[in-house]
């Protein structure tokens, strides 16, 4: 705090004392003695047309007091930093102001300097999360059948309500039942479910809305004007975000960031200081995904770690990125134009469908809360990034199901580190499924990095890698009898390429005599010219020998490379289709969206 002290203000008021003091009930925050006053103390709402945010709360509360309805026990709920406290103080006044009972109290009466100060006698702040036990409640409760010392009424702010143990809030219930008419009680909770209905019902109860980043941001530019001290817009925007809809929590951060920055308060000097993400890698990261591009997405996850960003930080911001990017697209107007990212955000919430921003939130809350669960951050985080894109919904589910199962992906799409067959079968098993599942299982293991080089760039299908072992080196068979070669096997093994290829894997073996092969196939266009005697060729390579080959058109009776190729795909599918299913995250995904897999989207790689 000593290098905060060059913002002293000579018009600062005196220190504030937080709270009257009783027994055992002191207050957790000791009374601050140095000069510099905190922001979030400095500026507290004295009155209700201060308080920011909670409108509807301070309508019904004003109209009360202005007919006189009041009850007798209020209980505000909202999460930390929305300003019930600011609130029970304000209605403290209000109730025991000078001028009488009024929504408007002065602010200048003994009473209402005093509240202010945290002075005044009949005002008794507790602190229930640290004052649980019962007898603690008895003594406060003795002292409340005596009439109030100074003011009209004794008015208790219990802090934290839902804390005290159920024997507490039995002492305290007999009270509420039959309050003295000179009590008061204010009670304040960020969990309200867990006060027992019996106190519940005995309360009238508001309920504190978080506050929103906007109105966050305009009422730091309030006391910032008044403060005299300059800020950039997005730096505000940034530490209202961080704030998480608390109000204390953003003047805290302020005071930070001005001590941080000295002088101007700076979006870079906030991004420092809260380990904020430079949202284009963010961006980058969404238009990598929108592309399907696995290579680059890898080289940002690259980026990222050189610059030693928070992984964990990146999956919150990419989170709220998301969020955003769904708010865009069902109520675009909810995006301020004055956000710098806005158009991003617009563009983005075009690129992507609803479902798939619904379900990339998800991903990322999951591979954010399970980074510490992971080897190591980046493993963790990679993960995430390639579940990210193996989930990037594409056409191939707008496909009839049917046409996607018999069609055979086409070559470019093949991984070329995934050889089509891994088998070595011997005779007499040529018209057995050829793979086993040891061929076919999908890879968890798999390591992030070495995904990233076989990402497959150009489809953009639900994806799990599936690994298969490279291809036995078998030295090369002497040319024998047409039933002791494995003529599928074989041809995977020569060196074809194009129709040749055709022509070797949609082909079945009718003889060998000698060096005198004949085949089979039912494409006609492959039956002579050049891809017969280019496989003619590779086959005199194979065997280093001339070998004469002779191809007969008709229908083939046994299994080809093609037909096992098939068989070996559906079975990578089935690996695929089940490790996909099997997977927790899935299984999590598919309950908690009552989704179910598109038939055949799951395409193994
Ligand atoms: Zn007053």
């Amino acid at each position: 705090m000593s290098d905060s002290s060059d913002f002293v203000s000579s018009e600062m008021p005196a220190p504030a004392v937080d709270t009257a003091t009783i027994g055992l009930f002191a207050d957790a925050s000791p009374v601050t003695t140095q000069a510099y006053q905190v922001l979030a103390r400095k500026w507290r709402p004295r009155d209700f047309s201060t308080l920011v945010g909670q409108e509807h709360v301070v309508r019904a509360l004003s109209h009360a007091l202005e007919q006189q309805r009041l009850h007798h026990a209020y209980l505000f709920t909202g999460t930390r930093g929305v300003g019930k406290t600011t609130l029970a103080r304000i209605l403290a006044k209000a109730l025991n102001c000078e001028t009488g009972i009024t929504a408007h109290p002065c602010g200048q009466c003994q009473t209402c300097r005093e509240i202010d100060g945290g002075r005044f006698v009949d005002l008794l702040e507790v602190d229930a999360a640290t004052n649980t036990r019962v007898d603690e409640m008895r003594q406060l409760l003795e002292n409340a059948v005596y009439a109030p010392t100074a003011g009209r009424y004794k008015v208790y702010v219990i802090d934290e309500v839902h804390m005290l143990s159920n024997a507490a809030f039995n002492a305290m219930l007999k009270t509420l039942e039959e309050p003295p008419p000179h009590i008061k009680f204010i009670l304040a909770t960020t969990d309200p479910q867990k006060i027992p209905v019996t106190v519940l019902s005995r309360c009238l109860q508001f309920n504190l809305k978080s506050m929103l980043p906007t109105a966050i941001v305009s009422h730091l530019q309030t006391i910032l004007a008044q403060e005299q001290i300059q800020a950039e817009r997005e730096a505000l925007k940034l530490l209202s975000h961080a704030a998480n809809g608390s109000m204390r929590d953003a003047l805290s951060l302020l005071d930070q960031a001005i001590a941080y920055s000295a002088g101007v308060v700076t979006t870079d000097a906030v991004q420092g200081m809260l380990g904020a993400i430079d949202q284009t890698y963010l961006h980058r990261l969404l238009a990598a995904l929108a592309a399907a591009d696995g290579v680059a997405l890898m080289a940002i996850a690259d980026e990222m770690t050189l610059r030693s960003l928070s992984y964990r930080q990146a999956l919150g911001d990419l989170a709220t990125l998301l969020q955003r990017i769904a708010l865009a697209q069902t109520i675009p107007q909810a995006i301020p134009e004055e956000w710098a990212d806005a158009p991003t955000i617009a563009a983005f919430a075009t690129q992507f469908s609803a479902e798939d921003i619904q379900l990339y939130y998800q991903i990322v809350l999951h591979g954010r809360n399970d980074l510490s669960l992971a080897p190591d951050e980046l493993t963790g985080f990679s993960m995430t990034l390639l579940r990210l894109l193996a989930f990037k919904p594409s056409a191939v589910g707008n496909l009839p199901a049917a046409d996607i199962a018999t069609t055979p992906l086409p070559k470019k799409v093949a991984s070329p580190t995934v050889p089509p067959h891994a088998i070595s079968a011997s005779a007499g098993q040529v018209s057995q499924p050829a793979a086993g599942p040891q061929h076919t299982r999908a890879s968890a293991s798999l390591s992030a990095q070495s995904v990233s080089t076989e990402m497959p760039v150009a489809s953009a299908t639900v994806a799990l890698p599936v690994v298969a072992p490279p291809a036995p080196a078998s030295a090369p068979l002497l040319p024998g009898q047409a039933d002791s070669i494995d003529w599928p096997t074989l041809v995977l093994q020569l060196n074809v390429t194009g129709l040749a290829k055709q022509l070797a894997t949609q082909s079945e073996l009718l003889s060998v005599q000698g060096s005198q092969y004949v085949i089979r196939t039912a494409a006609k266009p492959l039956s002579q010219g050049s891809p017969v005697e280019k496989l003619r060729q590779a086959l005199s390579e194979y065997y280093q020998q001339p070998i004469r080959l002779q191809v007969e058109v008709g229908e083939v009776q046994s299994q080809t490379a093609q037909h096992r190729d098939e068989t070996a795909r559906s079975e990578r599918q089935q690996a695929a289709e089940q490790a996909i299913q099997q997977d927790p995250l899935v299984q999590g995904l598919l309950a908690e969206f009552d989704a179910t897999i598109v038939p055949n989207s799951i395409r193994p790689v």
